[in-house]
């Protein structure tokens, strides 16, 4: 029975509040060895104050002072500031054997390489960081006998269910997808969505960003491509099933025709833990399924043609190189402008294919063209809007 030392960087957003949920409920299992947050000074202190990390990090600086102020008396961690701090953490400033990306959008990425080179395993739960440059982060973690360890539920589940087994013999993943708040949704309904109702999601309780993907499927997007680098899949051989109940989390079918899946709770705290301790299966305190009260778990086709972000980000995909980083970035800004009342809902796939459009992609790109790409087309999109 080992005792995992887990870095987390995003500790106060939704993914970094369930981290603490299972060290909580693993304190034998568990040992929170650092925490960053971005402003929320107030969240990471109690958080700190909980769990006596060696080290912290928040990256506003103009919050220093917030968080000092909150720490309890006679604890004293290393405190580190700004980007370079994040990436110090990530690498150094505290003792780990796994560091949790859990930063909204690309921020994660330089700490991750960081982590990589310090030759420590990275449980990723930042999607975008794979999207952007999977094809960099698996490789630089290849390089370093690292593992990069899913903790997105669909890639966890799939994760779970190849654990194993010859990649050879795998026919297809197949990505479960909730449908989001407009999965029956008519196309006027759609055209005409508050940001109220964007944000609410049936089966998942998450950050603004994320609920917004879900409910445009960019998420689901986002999530083929992140397949495709996390399991050297070609991206055809990528699905996307809806299935309302987000009680499948995902599933592989091999070339036998068998088809395995990973079935939980719509809670964040499985497939963290999963991730955290892995390979190990431990006892917790979360709920079990039970079957006889589910009943029914039902099953149907996305709607490419209502959800355009599936065949963007197909094409984003197969076309790899510095393209899904432009979507990537132009789908930030859109969702941005859509959460702050500037665009339409249906803007937000207008603007990522327009700004696709006009870019001629690198293939085989390297950090620095994937990181101009995406500073590239947010100007653009920023530019479309
Ligand atoms: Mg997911």
């Amino acid at each position: 029975m080992s005792v995992r030392r887990v870095i987390v960087l995003g500790a106060t957003g939704s993914i970094g509040e369930s981290a603490a949920k299972v060290a909580r409920d693993l304190p034998d299992r568990v040992q929170l060895t650092g925490l960053a947050a971005h402003q929320n000074a107030a969240g990471l202190a109690a958080q700190a104050n909980e769990f006596r990390p060696a080290a912290l990090c928040l990256v506003d600086e103009s919050k220093l002072d917030d968080l000092r102020a909150a720490l309890a008396p006679g604890y004293a961690p290393k405190i580190l500031t700004g980007e370079a701090g994040l990436v110090e953490l990530a690498a150094s400033a505290a003792p780990a054997d796994i560091v949790l990306i859990a930063i909204v959008g690309t921020g994660g990425l330089r700490p991750a390489l960081a982590a990589i080179e310090a030759g420590r395993d990275l449980a990723v739960a930042s999607k975008e960081i794979l999207v952007m440059a999977g094809e960099v982060v698996m490789g630089r973690a290849a390089a370093r006998s690292v593992r990069v360890l899913p903790v997105d539920s669909e890639h966890n589940a799939i994760f779970q269910c190849l654990e194993g087994r010859d990649p050879r013999t795998v026919k297809r993943l197949i990505l479960t997808a909730s449908g989001g708040p407009f999965r029956t949704a008519s196309p006027e309904t759609i055209a005409s969505a508050t940001r109220a109702q964007a944000l609410k999601h049936p089966t998942w309780n998450m950050g603004a960003k994320i609920s917004i993907d879900s409910a445009t499927l960019f998420n689901k997007g986002l999530e083929m491509i992140e397949a495709r680098w996390l399991f050297d899949v070609e991206m055809d051989r990528v699905e996307v099933v809806v299935h309302p109940q987000s009680i499948v989390h995902s599933m592989v079918e091999f070339v036998d025709g068998s088809v395995l899946a990973q079935l939980s709770h719509s809670d964040m705290c499985f497939p963290i833990q999963y991730a955290i301790c892995w390979p190990e299966r431990v006892p917790n305190r979360l709920p079990p399924l039970d079957f006889a009260e589910l009943r029914t778990l039902d099953f149907e086709p996305p709607r490419r043609d209502v959800f355009p972000a599936l065949d963007l980000a197909a094409h984003a995909g197969r076309t790899g190189g510095t393209m899904p980083a432009v979507m990537n970035a132009a789908n930030e800004i859109a969702v941005a402008a859509f959460l702050a009342d500037r665009i339409a809902f249906p803007r937000i796939w207008s603007l990522v294919e327009a700004t696709m459009q006009v870019h001629q992609a690198t293939l085989r790109a390297s950090l620095e063209q994937i990181l101009e790409a995406d500073r590239w087309a947010r100007q653009q999109a920023s530019a479309l809007l």
